[in-house]
């Protein structure tokens, strides 16, 4: 169940490009350096340490990732009665440390890939060079920036159908967005739910045509065409939202629709900017890996998690990235030292 996950972007710089450049004179090296302390950054440390590669880490603003902002996690495997986010977290992060991971608190500022070893700027103060980087950022949903995402967070508030639909079956959802992943969350939802409200601010689907028809075919799918939310009610848990159809019009008015759930597909924002000046990204800055590897196209660069991951974007696939990210590194190392 998903507790509010954070608007703030996670991004070093996104708004503001590259931080400046200054003298610093604090700088420390390391051979393996991993950026990120999600699932696929702890386990990159916990494989990378285990190798005895002893890794640095930064943890970012966020440390323990996405899943601090949920409570139950029931389908990470593992845990056959569920586990909270934050514990789970806390688990991997002990088990890194157990094998000597170096885990440290920073955000990174800037990052020079252009020769080896790699400078990595932290918190705009320090320099870590180093022979290899892990790049285990991850992804941030975007929010519409109403108050009332916040006031419900964890009550009925989700950016995350396979996370949180479960807690829905039988009951009435919203999801908001009109694009492919809107598409896939309502028909996610449709098979769960008892009904799926459609909420596109436009009066066409941004999505494929053949997520399209998907959406038009699910019986249980009400499209509801150029309406804008514009708040959520509910007694301590989400009943309801505010939407405004046709917003701006003569014919504008206010819309009410019972929920119990509030789905956010309106995108995610991959926390890539401060290494897109070197590594070869898609449109909306996903971080392209060499398929069936976490190979970036600088040789020594590897990207794991979110950060990388356009479809899946699951806790358990961001640790299976992060599993390869450290051998893939592993064997780069032992290859070019
Ligand atoms: P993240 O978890 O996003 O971690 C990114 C890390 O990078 C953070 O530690 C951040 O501080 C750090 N970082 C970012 N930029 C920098 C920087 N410049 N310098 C240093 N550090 C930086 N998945 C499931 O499988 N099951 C679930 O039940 C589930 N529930 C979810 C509920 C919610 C509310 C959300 C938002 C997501 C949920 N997910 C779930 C998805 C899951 O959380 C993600 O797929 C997973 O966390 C991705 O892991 P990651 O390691 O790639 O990145
Ligand atoms: P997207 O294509 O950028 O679509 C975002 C949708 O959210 C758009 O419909 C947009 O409306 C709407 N939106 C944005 N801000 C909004 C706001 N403030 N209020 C209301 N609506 C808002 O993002 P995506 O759907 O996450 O897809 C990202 C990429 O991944 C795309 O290339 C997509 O094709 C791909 N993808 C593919 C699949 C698949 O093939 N199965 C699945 C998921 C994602 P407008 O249309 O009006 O701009």
């Amino acid at each position: 169940m998903a507790l509010f996950g954070k608007m703030d972007n996670l991004d070093a710089d996104s708004s503001e490009g590259q931080s400046q450049d200054k003298e610093i004179t604090d700088v420390e090296k390391t051979r393996v350096l991993i950026i990120g302390s999600g699932p696929a950054g702890y386990t990159a440390a916990i494989y990378a340490a285990r190798a005895n590669l002893k890794p640095m880490m930064y943890e970012g603003l966020q440390p323990g990732g996405q899943l601090t902002t949920t409570t139950e996690v029931e389908n990470f495997p593992g845990y056959p009665q569920g586990i909270t986010g934050p514990e789970m977290m806390e688990d991997l992060k002990n088990q890194a440390e157990r094998f000597g991971t170096d885990i440290r608190f920073g955000m990174a500022t800037k990052a020079d890939l252009s020769e080896r070893p790699f400078k990595v700027t932290i918190d705009d103060k320090k320099i870590i060079e180093t022979d290899s980087l892990i790049i285990a950022t991850g992804a941030t949903a975007k929010y519409l920036g109403i108050e009332d995402e916040e006031k419900y967070s964890g009550s009925g508030v989700s950016a995350c159908a396979t996370c949180d639909g479960f807690f829905y079956r039988g009951k009435d959802v919203a999801v908001v967005g009109g694009g492919d992943t809107a598409a896939e969350e309502a028909i996610y939802l449709a098979g769960l739910a008892s009904k799926v409200y459609l909420i596109v601010r436009r009066d066409e689907l941004r999505a494929s045509k053949v997520m399209q028809k998907r959406v038009f075919d699910t019986p249980n799918i009400e499209i509801l065409w150029e309406h804008q939310t514009k708040g959520l009610f509910g007694d301590g848990v989400v009943e309801g939202a505010v939407l405004v159809k046709k917003k701006g019009s003569p014919e504008e008015e206010e819309v009410l629709i019972k929920i119990d759930g509030f789905f956010l597909a309106i995108g995610h924002k991959p926390n890539s900017d401060i290494f897109r000046d070197y590594l070869e990204t898609d449109q909306v800055g996903y971080i392209q890996t060499v398929p069936g590897t976490t190979k970036t196209n600088v040789p020594g660069v590897f990207a794991c998690g979110d950060v990388q991951d356009t479809v899946y974007r699951q806790a358990v696939t961001a640790a299976g990235t992060g599993c390869m990210a450290a051998m893939d590194t592993e064997r780069w190392l032992a290859e070019n030292q």
